[in-house]
């Protein structure tokens, strides 16, 4: 389905965007790929891509940098031509109340989860507008529609992201370059277990017990939401049936945005 085109997708050596980068990269898209890890766990993750049948292109940009994200927007453009969609999914989380929240984990929250998707949306529009396509993608956070105690940067630039996301539909409205948002509840990844850890041993329970108290807490269906799900949101945002989803939050939480 998108045999020719060259998605980005930031942060995708774990968790939710790899997923995504597997489900485009099964339609045919190239992958720019982006992310920390080690060198053998960066190799297995294109080769993985490759192995679909797609090009790859690692860039190892550090998202809370702003030369460092127009380097690999540079990259991607001498490699592919440019980016046809791009996916602003990196982010980190930090929990602590706001009077004991640490400044640099604020500033580096905001630049990694926020500011990286102005700079890489102000750089990847103008081929896209030229090309008169693009779908760009933020995966925001069902804590971009409501807010929990603790997280408190992260809620800040959940919400910016959806704030942003609108502004770039309203900019893009004429055009076929479409701005959305995906809002997803409790995913199982690193970014998740390390909160689940955490409950563990603060609770003094087993892991099991404090997913299923984590759950119980937010997410109505009991169940967590699989970064295969998300990558089939991201798949179907960048088909023609999503031509008018425009500047769309749209919540896959097992109905903890309904409660
Ligand atoms: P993860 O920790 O598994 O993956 C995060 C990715 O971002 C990794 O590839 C990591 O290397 C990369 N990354 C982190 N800091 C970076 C930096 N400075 N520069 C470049 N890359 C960086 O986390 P995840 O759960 O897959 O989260 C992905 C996105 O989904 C985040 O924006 C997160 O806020 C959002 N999200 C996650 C959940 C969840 O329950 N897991 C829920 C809602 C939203």
């Amino acid at each position: 389905m998108f045999k020719g085109k060259t998605a980005l997708v930031t942060g995708s050596t774990s968790g939710i965007g790899l997923g995504i980068a597997h489900a485009l990269a099964a339609e045919g898209a190239n992958l720019v790929i982006n992310g920390f890890g080690s060198p053998a766990v960066i190799q297995q993750v294109e080769l993985d891509l490759q192995a679909r049948g797609v090009r790859t292109l690692y860039h190892a940009a550090d998202m809370s940098q702003p030369a460092a994200i127009e380097q690999m927007l540079n990259a991607a453009s001498s490699v592919f031509g440019g980016i046809d969609i791009l996916v602003n999914n990196a982010g980190i989380q930090h929990v602590a109340p706001i009077e004991l929240f640490p400044v640099d984990r604020w500033d580096a929250i905001i630049a990694i989860n926020l500011s990286s998707a102005f700079h890489t949306t102000r750089l990847a529009l103008p081929a896209m507008k030229r090309k008169n396509w693009g779908r760009i993608i933020n995966i925001a956070s069902v804590h971009g529609l409501v807010a929990s105690a603790d997280k408190s940067a992260y809620v800040a630039a959940k919400h910016g992201v959806i704030g942003l996301t609108k502004a770039v539909a309203l900019e893009t409205a004429q055009s076929n370059v479409t701005c959305n948002a995906i809002c997803p509840g409790w995913v199982l990844t690193p970014l998740v277990q390390q909160q689940v850890d955490a409950r563990a041993e603060r609770e003094k329970t087993d892991l099991q017990t404090a997913k299923t108290a984590l759950l119980a807490e937010k997410q109505p269906s009991l169940q967590f939401v699989t970064p295969e799900q998300l990558g089939a949101l991201a798949v179907f945002l960048c088909t023609p049936a999503a031509d008018q989803v425009r500047g769309a939050a749209w919540n896959v939480d097992g109905g903890w945005y309904a409660q």
